[in-house]
């Protein structure tokens, strides 16, 4: 950590960052010569086995690196994207939008360094989308229903206005020409596994499950959207299942990220939520889903200006056509390879959220 602080330090001040990470080797020497009195790194207990160099990685897409915070906060960027990545934290953002990682980025041998199953399952497929077959069938999954409420508040029930989302979301997929099947058609009472189970029966090519959140705090706001969690690793919230075992979800773990982030980053552009980020937990409706699956939570149903997105139809419906767009746009990735990418947030803001 402070090793690479130093190093930083040095090249920012002399205006030439970017050259350091092409020329690791070339500055390999002083550096250590110079920073023999500094204590170990931080992160040196850290098995290096996993984690990988966010510069040698970065390389591959021809990003510039600088620090924002020296020796804590790395950006990278090119032509088409910025990234963030803070040291000791398991979060990261793309293009002004969080994505929670498995395990903290970490100074290793010197180096700022991310886990490869979070370069494999979150930034890969995120910046670059592999192509596979394209989406003609959309499976909704509007939560709860019948004899399970969901969230309350006010005596306004979760089940019917995740309903009313789910209902214009099929309709402005419709739209654009794609078959759009619903877990229920109305107030039905169905199991996580039921829904799950009819991603392979609809023949979906996605399946995406619409919730609103719930808080204690009328202050918690905001969207996120969750995939389920890599095996062996752990989930952002804290794990509600004793296993880490692989299941059938995690087959798709790379497009369940791209999915998420997709619809994250129009939830979070077009209506304004609070970016509580792309997050991972294994959730009954995502663990054994067959095809790539997501679930939404479109804002507190407890927050005051959440509850306009929800409650009042003019704004649901923006809501909703977020969540299309953010299916068109995975739509568009693994047709062409290319993720949608809006500009990013403003340099100086980026820093502040994290
Ligand atoms: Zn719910």
């Amino acid at each position: 950590m402070l090793l690479l602080g130093w190093v930083a330090g040095f090249f920012f001040l002399s205006g030439q960052v970017d050259l350091l990470w092409s020329q690791s080797k070339s500055i390999s020497l002083p550096v250590k010569k110079r920073t023999q009195a500094a204590p170990p790194a931080k992160s040196v207990s850290v098995s290096p086995s996993g984690y990988q160099s966010i510069i040698t990685w970065s390389k591959k897409y021809g990003f510039r690196a600088y620090w924002v915070k020296k020796s804590k906060v790395l950006r990278l960027s090119n032509s088409a994207n910025t990234l963030e990545f803070e040291v000791d934290r398991s979060c990261i953002v793309i293009n002004g939008v969080r994505v929670w990682i498995g395990k903290p980025v970490k100074i290793v041998s010197g180096r700022i360094s991310i886990d490869a199953q979070d370069i494999a399952t979150a930034l890969d497929p995120i910046l670059s989308p592999k192509i596979r077959k394209t989406v003609k069938v959309v499976l909704l999954d509007p939560g709860h229903g019948g004899s399970h409420p969901g969230a309350m508040y006010q005596g306004k029930k979760e089940k019917d206005y995740v309903f009313l989302i789910a209902k214009e979301t099929q309709r402005l997929l419709q739209q654009k020409g794609l078959k759009v099947v619903m877990t229920r058609s109305g107030d039905q009472t169905l199991g996580l596994s039921a829904r799950s189970d009819m991603s392979a029966r609809t023949k979906a090519d996605l399946f995406v499950s619409i919730h609103h959140n719930a808080a204690s705090s009328s202050s918690a706001k905001g969207a996120e959207v969750f995939t389920t969690t890599p095996a062996g690793a752990q989930s952002t919230n804290p794990d509600r299942s004793g296993s880490r075992s692989w299941t059938a979800g995690n087959a798709n773990d790379a497009y369940n990220a791209l999915l998420a982030y997709q619809i994250q980053q129009e939830l979070t552009r077009q209506i304004g939520f609070e970016d509580r980020g792309v997050r991972r937990d294994r959730l009954g409706v995502l663990v054994s889903n067959p095809v790539p699956a997501v679930l939404v939570e479109a804002g507190f149903m407890t927050n005051r200006e959440d509850q306009k997105r929800i409650f009042v139809k003019s704004e649901r419906d923006k809501v909703a056509r977020a969540i299309a767009d953010g299916i068109l746009n995975y739509k568009k990735a693994v047709e062409t390879g290319r993720s949608t990418v809006g500009s990013p947030t403003s340099k100086g803001t980026v820093v502040k959220k994290l």
